[in-house]
């Protein structure tokens, strides 16, 4: 029998499948395999200079240091130091004043903080780790109706990449992969001695019991696979390089997030932006939540499809048509941003390790306090950001 069986091979099962491995732990990975994960259709990006002050800064500033320690152990997983650029235009800079006006009248339930501000407060906290030429102010297709970038050093992982070479390391680290789906657990008769819930979205459906922070959006891409079209849209963009991510500075998913907790109505958001996907691209991304908790079935794609395709056409005229397929992936998240990462309360051996906002950056750091807590050992769960429940004992 395995000492830990972790459920879900995504991003946070996987990374805590090997760092489990790494202590010394029998460890058993569950996932139906089927390729449909957040993790596989992410961007990618590390955003490691951005965690607030304390804890979380640190466990997110490890971030590179993290991965290449990563790679150094199991291999490429697709780290590469890259640019992230924060895209506007002036005309997106008067509408977010207005609103700002009219969120200070009490007009709009919550708060935009124009342009000056949003660009002071991403480089002021760029800078606590970022020298200046690594944060710079750039007109990139000037004129009326042009855009402008705001440039910040960063770094992501190619998922394309990172899903396929995650099998390899984990079965190299010893890890023993088992294919299918999970049915909801019964408390007293949990399938192992220590159990990982890390099955992304799909954490609920496993264990209701779960703080109502851990919520589920609906993401929503355009996958384009033809290589030569990536590379000759990369390479001749006004906005981007090849090995960078793209993204709205006033992007409009984190305060839809935050917002979960108070929705009424389904409600979504277009951030209109890409990453780089392998050879391919990734060119996002729709985000829908619905009140509640429950995941549910797959939003209806059509107006959303159209919404992101009329967003995307208004930063590159070229991207409205591009011969990209349309995906939409469950995300869990957590509305209050602690991510959700230690024991389950009242279930002895059952633990969560889902919801993290910014997981590229924190994942890496997290899986190893989170497995160390796994295996007992003293002071673990203290240091764990998220652990807030009673103790579960360790399975060493
Ligand atoms: C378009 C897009 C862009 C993004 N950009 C970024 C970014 O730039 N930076 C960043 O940090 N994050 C980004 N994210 C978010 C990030 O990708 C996810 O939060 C993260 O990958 C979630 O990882 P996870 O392992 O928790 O969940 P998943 O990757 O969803 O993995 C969960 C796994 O559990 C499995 N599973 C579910 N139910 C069961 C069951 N009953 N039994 C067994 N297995 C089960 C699923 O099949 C899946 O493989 C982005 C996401 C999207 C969609």
């Amino acid at each position: 029998m395995a000492d830990v069986l972790v459920i879900g091979a995504g991003l946070a099962g996987s990374l805590l499948a090997l760092a489990l491995a790494e202590r010394g732990a029998v460890v058993e990975l569950l996932d139906p395999g089927q390729g449909c994960s957040a993790t596989g259709l992410s961007y990618g990006g590390v955003p490691w200079w951005a965690g607030a002050p304390g804890p979380m800064d640190q466990l997110m500033a490890s971030a590179p240091a993290a991965w290449s320690h990563l790679e150094q152990r199991h291999g490429p997983l697709g780290w590469s130091p890259c640019s992230l650029r924060l895209h506007w235009s002036d005309a997106e800079a008067e509408a977010e004043a207005e609103t700002e006006v009219a969120a200070a009248a009490g007009q709009v339930a919550f708060g935009h903080s124009g342009l000056d501000q949003t660009l002071a407060r991403v480089e002021a906290l760029a800078r606590r780790h970022l020298g200046p030429d690594q944060v710079e102010r750039l007109e990139a297709s000037p004129g009326p109706g042009g855009r402008r970038v705001l440039r910040l050093d960063y770094g992501r992982i190619d998922c394309r990449q990172l899903s396929l070479a995650l099998p390899q390391a984990l079965e190299r680290a010893g890890v023993r992969r088992r294919w299918g789906r999970c049915s909801p657990l019964q408390a007293g008769a949990l399938p192992g001695r220590q159990v990982v819930l890390a099955a992304g979205a799909g954490c609920r459906e496993l264990w209701s019991a779960l703080p109502d922070r851990l919520r589920v959006s609906w993401a929503g891409v355009l996958r384009l696979e033809d290589g030569s079209l990536s590379r000759e849209l990369l390479n001749t963009s006004a906005l981007t390089q090849p090995n960078d991510i793209l993204m709205p500075l006033f992007a409009q998913r984190q305060g839809l997030e935050q917002r979960a907790d108070q929705i009424e109505q389904p409600e979504w958001v277009v951030d209109a932006g890409l990453a780089p996907w392998g050879e391919g691209l990734l060119l996002g991304q729709t985000s829908l939540i619905r009140p509640g908790t429950a995941c549910g079935a797959s939003p209806q794609a059509a107006a959303l499809e159209l919404e992101l395709r009329q967003a995307l056409k208004r930063i590159d005229p070229r991207l409205g048509q591009v011969p990209a397929s349309f995906q939409q992936v469950p995300v869990s998240f957590s509305s209050s941003g602690t991510p959700l990462a230690g024991p389950v309360a009242g279930a002895p051996g059952l633990w969560l390790f889902a919801g993290l906002s910014s997981p590229f950056a924190l994942a890496p750091g997290l899986a190893v306090l989170l497995a160390e807590a796994i295996s007992g050992a003293p002071g673990a769960l203290e240091r764990l950001p998220g652990a807030t429940e009673e103790p579960n004992p360790g399975w060493a």
